[in-house]
């Protein structure tokens, strides 16, 4: 079988198969050599790495991560895929399919199975309907993952990678560098992909934190003053946190706690780093 990215061996696969691509699950393959490259170089594969791939389509970047991996599993969730990934990597023998919603799916087990006792990584090109869905629920999860190397919307990308002071920071920003160190490593054009996409993509790299780099006492009260600070952005934080959910703060004890970081009362959350959340998620939890 020969390598699928590029047009025409893809174009190949897809009428041997008769497959009809489905848009409501984000389906654009790849087409171009060096962007599948340029992921796996930025994945770091060793020979001994169990992978993780989300989304094979018609196994394109999955031919490429078998290559390098003692083993892949890759989950597709649409069924009319298996056949054709079942044919195009039929060379392969460290390849798992599974046919299934990676949002449903039991990871802890997979990992438990097939990871070896070592962190795994994982790679994908992502369907970008629920890209941040997808990538929450490996990060919250608490799974052994050493790395994640995804593609996905260019705004997307440069949303979990920016920090204080730039309009793309907000919750995912935060979020993300909670539990990782997130860098784009490729931005990627439409025409690398078949059908093209209606927006830019970017590769991003995100290594997965062992611990997150800031203390926090409460996690839930973190992500709520996070959520809370940027549901309205041109807020003061002061305004913003007066109505928390789920917490019972006087306004002030909020008000203490704001200024305790050495910043004005009217300070905006799109002025604090993630350092300063967590002083104020630890100020407010104290004060309770
Ligand atoms: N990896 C292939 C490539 O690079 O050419 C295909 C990438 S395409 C952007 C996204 C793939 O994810 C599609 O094959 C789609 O069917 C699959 N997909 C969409 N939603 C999914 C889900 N919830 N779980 C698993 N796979 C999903």
């Amino acid at each position: 079988m020969a390598y699928l990215g590029n047009p025409k061996n893809t174009i190949e696969a897809l009428q041997k198969h008769q497959f009809h691509f489905q848009k409501k699950f984000g389906q654009n393959f790849l087409i171009d050599t060096h962007v599948l490259d340029k992921i796996v170089r930025a994945a770091e594969i060793r020979d001994d790495d169990f992978v993780l791939e989300i989304g094979p389509g018609i196994g394109t970047l999955t031919q490429y991560l078998c290559e390098r991996a003692r083993l892949v599993a890759a989950v597709e969730i649409d069924r009319n895929l298996m056949p054709i990934l079942t044919d195009t990597m039929q060379e392969y023998d460290n390849v798992i399919l599974i046919n299934n919603d990676i949002l449903k799916l039991d990871l802890a087990s997979l990992i438990q199975q097939y990871g070896g006792g070592r962190p795994i990584r994982v790679v994908a090109n992502l369907p970008y309907y629920i890209t941040t869905p997808i990538v929450m629920q490996l990060l919250e999860g608490r799974f052994p993952i050493a790395s994640m190397t995804m593609m996905v919307q260019k705004e997307v990308a440069r949303r979990m990678q920016s920090g204080p002071g730039s309009k793309e920071y907000g919750a995912l920003s935060l979020a993300v560098q909670y539990y990782a160190s997130p860098a784009i490593v490729a931005n990627v054009p439409p025409n690398c992909f078949m059908p093209r996409p209606g927006v830019g993509s970017a590769v991003i790299h995100m290594t997965v934190h062992e611990k997150p780099p800031v203390f926090v006492e409460e996690e839930a009260l973190l992500f709520a003053l996070i959520r809370a600070s940027f549901c309205q952005r041109r807020k003061t934080l002061f305004n913003g946190l007066k109505n928390l959910k789920g917490f019972d703060f006087t306004k002030e004890q909020i008000r203490e706690a704001i200024l305790a970081l050495g910043v004005s009362e009217n300070v905006r959350g799109e002025a604090l780093s993630l350092e300063q959340f967590a002083q104020l998620s630890n100020a407010l939890h104290r004060s309770l």
